[in-house]
């Protein structure tokens, strides 16, 4: 089924009779070449470039609820590549070039909305970390651009630039940073991997692992064994649980990061607002929600809901930026799992189990990476190689003290 206006329009006059579920719903069956666990973002974009970009087929991907029940569905939407460290600036650059070409590759409205990203500054030294991290970027080849407490002030004229903890001094602005509309771009994937051949199974947890002689060689799930070449593990804030499945602790916490939307309002916030001093983050969605969040649970978690404290804090934070705030009605809020690496950047590599293959630890920042995450996934899995902006996401990093602690905060995953 292609999508068109033309093809709205028909639909429009003909009572929408036509329109086509987007994927399958078919039987697992008993062995594929490649299975995916998890049909998240990361698990949808690996089936779907294994199936489009390397040739490959026989690939299923199992998810325990449907598809994009998990974070995919649950964050704030932003998109952008504003990092700093040469491990993963290069990566996020690719998920933006990625995300600029998504709709049209994959004929599906993903809402690829680029009204840029500002993170706001309130001292000299914060000013200074966002110069080096702008060069970064532009380094990279990605755009930033710095600007004074005055440019800022035509931007967003609402904020409180002169509040005594937080005054606000200029910001790092990345126009071609924003957001996506987060379910459909997990729609978009699966109608692009299902028209490929890939079989995506919902309602099919993995319960456990087969592996003979250290290699796998298949996945016990609920709607029973199920041979495999290769596995690929994109569980987000379940890796640590599916993968002592297969015997392995891994450098992660899980945290409850929740999300919240606001009554609509007439359009306001010109793009995604960062306040990284007080930790909070703003945007405005097109039916005029104001979307926003902050910190995370404190305490390690597997359970999808918040709690009534960081509600507060979040609150607070956002009254410190923007007090006109305050008058809108908070319409929803929900938690997702978030798996946190010690480090804040994402693992995508090998196991010690051969065929068994990880992609996790994405901490607050994997929306952002689905595209590239995807691409890398599959390019690990089809070639056996790492990809070369993914080079830098290994298990055994810190193991060997190669962290990439992108925002210099070290082993706090709360921090991140
Ligand atoms: C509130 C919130 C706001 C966020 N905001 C942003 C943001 O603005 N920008 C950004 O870049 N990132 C953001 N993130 C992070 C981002 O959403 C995640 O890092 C990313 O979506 C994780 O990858 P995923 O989409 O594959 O995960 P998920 O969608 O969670 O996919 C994992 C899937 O695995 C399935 N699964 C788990 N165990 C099994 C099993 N045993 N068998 C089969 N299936 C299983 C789950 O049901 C789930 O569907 C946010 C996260 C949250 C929670």
């Amino acid at each position: 089924m292609h999508f068109s206006g033309l093809r709205v329009i028909r639909e429009a006059l003909t009572g929408h009779k036509g329109w086509k579920p987007l994927w399958r719903n078919p039987e697992p069956q008993p062995a594929y070449d490649y299975i995916i666990v998890g049909g998240g973002g990361h698990g949808l974009a690996t089936a779907y470039y294994l199936a489009k970009t390397f040739g490959r087929a026989r690939i299923a991907v199992l998810e325990k609820s449907w598809l994009g029940s998990g974070n995919i569905g649950r964050n704030t939407t932003i998109i952008r590549s504003n990092y700093l460290l040469p491990g993963n600036e290069p990566f996020y650059e690719f998920s933006m070039k990625l995300w600029e070409g998504l709709e049209q590759e994959f004929n599906f409205n993903a809402m690829v909305s680029q009204r840029g990203i500002l993170n706001l500054c309130h001292t000299d030294a914060q000013r200074d970390a966002f110069r080096r991290r702008g060069n970064a970027m532009l380094l990279a080849g990605a755009d930033a651009e710095l600007l004074d407490r005055e440019q800022v002030r035509a931007m967003a004229p609402f904020l409180n630039f002169d509040n005594a903890c937080f005054p606000i001094k200029g910001g790092l602005l990345q126009r071609r940073a924003g957001t996506a509309r987060h379910d459909g771009v997990a729609w978009g994937y699966a109608r692009g991997a299902d028209m490929r051949g890939v079989d995506l199974i919902q309602n099919c947890e993995v319960t456990g692992f087969r592996i003979d002689g250290g290699r796998i060689s298949g996945v016990e799930t609920t709607r029973g064994y199920i041979a495999a070449g290769k596995v690929g593990v994109a569980v987000a804030g379940s890796s640590s649980r599916v993968m002592a499945m297969a015997g392995m602790r891994l450098p992660i916490e899980s945290h409850v990061l929740q999300a919240f939307v606001s009554e609509g309002l007439k359009p306001t916030i010109p793009g995604v607002i960062t306040f990284g001093a007080g930790h909070f983050y703003v945007s405005q969605s097109d039916k005029g929600g104001l979307v926003f969040g902050g910190d995370i649970d404190g305490y390690n978690s597997y359970a999808q809901r918040g709690n009534l404290p960081v509600i507060e804090d979040v609150a607070e934070g956002g009254m410190a930026l923007m007090p006109m705030i305050g008058r809108a009605r908070l319409l929803r809020v929900w938690g997702g799992i978030m798996d946190m690496s010690m480090d804040g950047s994402p693992i995508i590599d090998r196991t010690p189990v051969e065929g068994l293959y990880l992609n996790a630890g994405w901490c607050y920042g994997g929306f952002k990476a689905t595209p590239a995450s995807g691409y890398a996934f599959a390019h690990l899995l089809a070639t056996g190689r790492p990809h070369e902006t993914a080079s830098a996401y290994r298990l055994d990093r810190f193991a060997r003290g190669y962290v990439i602690d992108e925002k210099g905060v070290g082993a706090q995953p709360n921090l991140h």
